[in-house]
């Protein structure tokens, strides 16, 4: 008999595992909390690595499907100072390897690609407890409760299977991002536009800045970054939209007009994101019939290699399980190591790019980096 296998979460990295598992022809369910596909907008922008993301959709057999998904010139990419003097600038002319496409489709893509009824949608995990033996049992907020032979945490920051392999919590990295989002941007908001470009902008000064992003459907999507205290942020209150937007705009005051745009002309209510991340070197012990994947496992701040990473690591277990289908530890530990080791590393990148970007130095910094005259992030 195959083990059962239960994944926790439908992201990108749990569906990643669940449907390469599907192609390799081993069957699992994903237990997802929120009651469908549609109930959560999955906007922003990813951009999908050559080394990583796109390997595991290579792996899932969808590279040509997620190929009709790339948005064309996303990955133009601009550095301006804050008076909007451009200080870098490189064009798309479709030949870099990390092809921008809308998450929401991406995540779809991985949805269809899955056998009617292996997602159990409305299935929130409150707690998994082992029954020995490597099993487990996991208990759901609407009273149903399943026993798994391989039980894989893929919910997330928060997840509610890591406490069964590592007492570890995600702690505030001491940055916060505060989303914005214009519509209709040719028409609407053309300075901001133009300023833009076609791909994503970086305007950033010590310890702030506003990454923008042109997405689809003439929509631009800011993260306003701030590196500031817990205490700071909880004066932003994302019930009082107004009061939120005056007080982000303020730390941008003298730059360039188009720039502060993007802040106080959202059309929608700003979207406050403080950002959580586990220790650069998380890991932890094998214990038998469960492991983690993506955010579950390494959490850390956003450096454009979260979900790629979720997806590799999907991948990646899925490899193991269908390479040992008889010696489920086996694959485990063979899986584990290998994801400890780029965790850690893409972890320490993404603290070394954080100051890059908001660092004394910057903008010069960032300039640095992508001219190639100065360290990589
Ligand atoms: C603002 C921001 C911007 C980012 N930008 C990028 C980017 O440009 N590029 C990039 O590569 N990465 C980016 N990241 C990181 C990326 O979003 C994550 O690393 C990635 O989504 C992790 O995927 P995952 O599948 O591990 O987890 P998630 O995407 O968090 O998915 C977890 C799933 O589990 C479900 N779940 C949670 N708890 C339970 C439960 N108890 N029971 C059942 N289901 C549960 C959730 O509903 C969710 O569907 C960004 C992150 C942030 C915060």
């Amino acid at each position: 008999m195959p083990p059962s296998i239960a994944i926790i979460g439908a992201g990108l990295g749990g569906l990643t595992l669940a449907r390469v598992l599907h192609v390799h022809g081993m069957a699992a369910t994903v237990f997802e909390a929120e009651a469908s596909a549609t109930v959560r907008s999955q906007g922003g922008m990813l951009d999908i690595h050559g080394e990583t993301g796109q390997l595991a959709l290579k792996a899932a057999g969808l590279y040509e499907s997620f190929l009709d998904l790339v948005h064309p010139g996303g990955q133009a990419t601009r550095v301006v100072g804050r008076d909007g003097t451009v200080l870098f600038a490189n064009g798309d002319d479709g030949s870099g390897d990390r092809p921008e496409v809308p998450r929401g489709s991406l995540r779809r893509l991985l949805i269809d690609a899955l056998p009617a009824r292996t997602i159990r949608w409305g299935s929130k995990l409150t707690q998994a407890v082992s029954s020995g033996d490597g099993r487990h049992e996991l208990r759901f907020a609407d009273g149903s409760i399943v026993t798994t032979d391989l039980l894989v945490g893929a919910d997330g920051a928060w997840s509610k299977v890591r406490p069964l392999l590592s007492a570890e919590m995600p702690v505030y990295t001491g940055m916060s991002y505060v989303e914005t989002w214009l519509k209709d941007v040719d028409h609407r908001h053309a300075s901001s536009a133009a300023t833009v470009g076609g791909g994503a902008l970086f305007a950033v000064a010590p310890g702030k800045g506003i990454l923008a992003h042109r997405e689809p459907d003439g929509i631009l999507h800011c993260y306003v970054s701030l590196v500031r205290s817990e205490a700071w942020m909880s004066h932003l209150d994302s019930h009082d939209p107004m009061t939120t937007i005056a007080r982000v705009a303020a730390e941008f005051d003298g730059w360039d007009e188009s720039l502060r745009a993007l802040v106080t002309d959202s059309d929608t209510a700003p979207v406050i994101r403080r950002l959580y991340a586990l220790p650069a070197d998380h890991r932890w012990e094998r214990v038998p019939g469960v492991t983690l994947l993506g955010d579950a496992a390494h959490v850390m701040l956003p450096s454009g290699e979260g979900a790629n990473l979720a997806m590799w690591d999907g991948a990646e277990l899925a490899h193991a399980l269908v390479a040992q289908p008889g010696d489920v530890e086996a694959a485990l530990a063979h899986y584990e190591e290998p994801l400890f080791r780029r965790s850690g590393l893409a972890a320490a990148d993404a603290v070394a790019l954080r100051e890059v970007c908001f660092g004394d130095r910057a903008p010069d910094s960032l300039v640095e980096m992508f001219s190639g005259s100065g360290p990589a992030g």
